[in-house]
């Protein structure tokens, strides 16, 4: 079958091998000609990813169906930096949705920060552990069951935007759900960091591969964009543009395609070695050993309040 684009449509496509860093088979990338996404070719349907997202992921990927004390400090502590980036927009009772709530560590430390702030997961381990920990507002749905129109100050994604197979779909519920000028904050690993090893970026479970250029073509013209880090991830605020009707993207964007076969060329292990690979396995070392002393033998609660209270003293 020909293959078509997930987001415009085109069927004109570069079609790339690459070895899925999990399972280690090989698995076909297509890099869109005409709006420079690069996707997994052969993309499930959307239900089967629920109930792969509900029970199995976390046990594939993780190896566990709730996070342990050390994974609660590591997502704790990633949280409170992805925090602080949008620390000047919250207010006291911010309306904040976090899509893709994980073990919920986001969502109680945004709720410390003042936020009335709740998440949606399709994980039910994952869920079940977070509203018995933290007492937050979580629920198991997917992003097509979001209802109400212009309910939320900031949406945020954080690497969810991957996984999915629609995320033009996804996109535009985000735009129906946020108020006009709210913001949507969004992380995602980055196809142009030269630094990420090129044997832990490409999954079976990533549908879409991000560059800065695709991922703001995707956005451009239905959001403003307030900031982007472009770095081994890419994190992108963008606040939804004045104008109710969500506009359908042009999204022809020849130096985006441009970009993408470049990377696609280039993310291989030489340029990693050059840009401090093998080194980076030695850089981890502290940080494991901090992770384990820090959580060891603490209650979930007590590991975010500890971070946060770390936050609140620098
Ligand atoms: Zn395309």
């Amino acid at each position: 079958m020909a293959f078509l684009c997930i987001v415009c449509n085109s069927d004109r496509s570069t079609i790339h091998t690459m070895k899925d860093a999990k399972a280690g088979d090989l698995i076909l990338i297509a890099c869109c000609q005409n709006c420079g996404l690069v996707q997994l070719k052969d993309v499930p349907n959307e239900l089967d990813l629920f109930d792969f997202y509900k029970s199995k992921y976390r046990l594939e990927y993780k190896k566990q169906d709730r996070p342990s004390p050390k994974h609660v400090y590591r997502a704790g502590a990633q949280a409170i930096s992805r925090l602080k980036k949008i620390a000047p927009f919250i207010r006291e009772n911010t309306k904040l949705l976090d899509i893709g709530s994980g073990g919920g560590e986001f969502t109680y430390l945004a709720s410390c920060m003042g936020a009335d702030a709740s998440g949606i997961d399709p994980s039910s381990g994952y869920l079940e552990f977070g509203k018995n920990h933290y007492s937050i507002n979580v629920e198991q749905r997917q992003i097509s069951q979001l209802e109400g129109t212009q309910s939320y100050q900031i949406v945020t994604m954080f690497h969810v935007l991957e996984h999915l197979p629609n995320p033009l779909k996804v996109i535009r519920k985000v735009h129906q759900i946020l108020k006009v000028g709210g913001l949507f904050v969004i992380e995602v690993p980055n196809l142009e960091s030269k630094a990420t090893s090129p044997f832990n970026h490409f999954f079976k479970a990533h549908i879409c591969y991000f560059t800065s250029l695709s991922l703001i073509g995707l956005l451009k013209d239905n959001f403003s964009i307030e900031y982007i880090e472009n770095n081994d991830v890419i994190f992108l605020v963008c606040r939804k543009a004045i104008g109710k009707i969500f506009k359908i993207p042009n999204n022809r964007d020849s130096k985006a395609v441009r970009l993408a076969e470049s990377r696609l060329k280039h993310k291989r292990l030489p340029e990693y070695i050059m840009n401090g690979g093998l080194l980076k396995g030695f850089k981890k070392i502290p940080a494991a050993f901090q992770e384990r002393y820090f959580s060891y033998g603490k209650q979930p609660k007590r590991i975010l309040d500890l971070l946060l209270m770390r936050y609140n003293q620098l």
